[in-house]
């Protein structure tokens, strides 16, 4: 059995209404679809800790730096709805663009800090448009809970921010990101490699963590990097966008002491990959 698609947002309000009577707690796995076990890690994450689950598929325009991206981005809402019935998913809510963004719409979250540097760097309004969207899809749902990749790393941080500044009833679980056997992070955009790309893009992985491991070693962090980017590019995986140590958090200057993160956009086959992996600074 597949999993109720919700459309209307009238429709949503009036389920989680019911559920919130009851004193049920409500779970969000906000998602733009072409659903893969990454995304099906999070819901189970939500199953366990809620008792009702709601879905969202958006491909939202606002987030997309290209409208070539944005019409390519792969849409499969019928098989999603099917792969999440099993898991005992309550909604699979999938708005309208209309809805979402209706006529005369014009308020825009900015979150700063967080969103400058890397991904925000390199595309221009991406995370305001993310920003923006997580916002109403936390006020659509109402959930109490809402569970995000460590996949997107970046994002993930400004979500947090988000809630904490806005002061959101919403509590944001972080999930790890799941990988193929070969090391590549899951990602809807996969599926746009070549095979002969698909068979290259475990260089990717392997390239962030060995340089966590010889950074963690004690290895100057310019150096392993300038070594990462060179063999990336030697493996066909460019260019590079960035591949830089950010502190975990605040994705400013890496201190000593607390967790770090290095991160990674770099083309492959025309498709942006990124990734991310820890790194402990002693
Ligand atoms: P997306 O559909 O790409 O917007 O992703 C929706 C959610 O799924 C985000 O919170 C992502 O971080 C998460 N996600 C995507 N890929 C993975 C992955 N490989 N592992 C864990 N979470 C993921």
């Amino acid at each position: 059995m597949s999993a109720p698609i919700v459309r209307p947002l009238a429709e949503l309000r009036a389920m989680v209404g019911g559920w919130k009577a009851r004193g049920e707690s409500i779970a969000v796995v906000p998602t733009m679809g072409a659903l893969h076990e990454g995304h099906l890690s999070l819901v189970r994450a939500a199953r366990a800790n809620c008792d009702r689950v709601i879905v969202t598929l958006f491909v939202n325009p606002r987030q997309f730096n290209s409208p070539e991206d944005f019409a390519r981005y792969p849409r499969t809402e019928h098989a999603d709805a099917e792969l999440l019935g099993p898991l005992g998913v309550d909604a699979l809510f999938v708005p309208d663009g209309d809805e979402v963004y209706p006529p005369g719409h014009a308020t825009v979250v900015t979150v700063s800090g967080v969103t400058e540097p890397l991904e925000g760097a390199h595309r221009p309004g991406h995370f305001d448009g993310v920003a923006t969207v997580v916002t109403m899809l936390f006020t659509m749902t109402q959930a109490d809970r809402a569970f995000f990749g460590e996949k997107d790393w970046q994002q993930l941080q400004l979500v947090r921010r988000l809630a904490a500044d806005l002061k959101l009833p919403v509590q944001i679980v972080a999930c790890p990101c799941v990988r193929a056997a070969d090391g590549l992070a899951l990602s809807s955009r996969n599926q746009r490699l070549t095979d002969a790309g698909r068979g290259r893009a475990a260089a990717l992985p392997r390239a962030l963590f060995d340089a966590s491991a010889r950074i963690e070693a004690g290895e100057p962090v310019a150096a392993v990097l300038a070594a990462a980017r060179a063999g990336l590019e030697a493996a066909g995986i460019a260019p590079v966008e960035y591949l830089e140590l950010r502190d975990g958090e605040t994705l400013g200057t890496p201190q000593p002491g607390r967790p770090a993160r290095l991160l990674v956009a770099a083309w492959l086959d025309g498709v942006r990959l990124i990734d991310n992996v820890a790194v402990i600074l002693r």
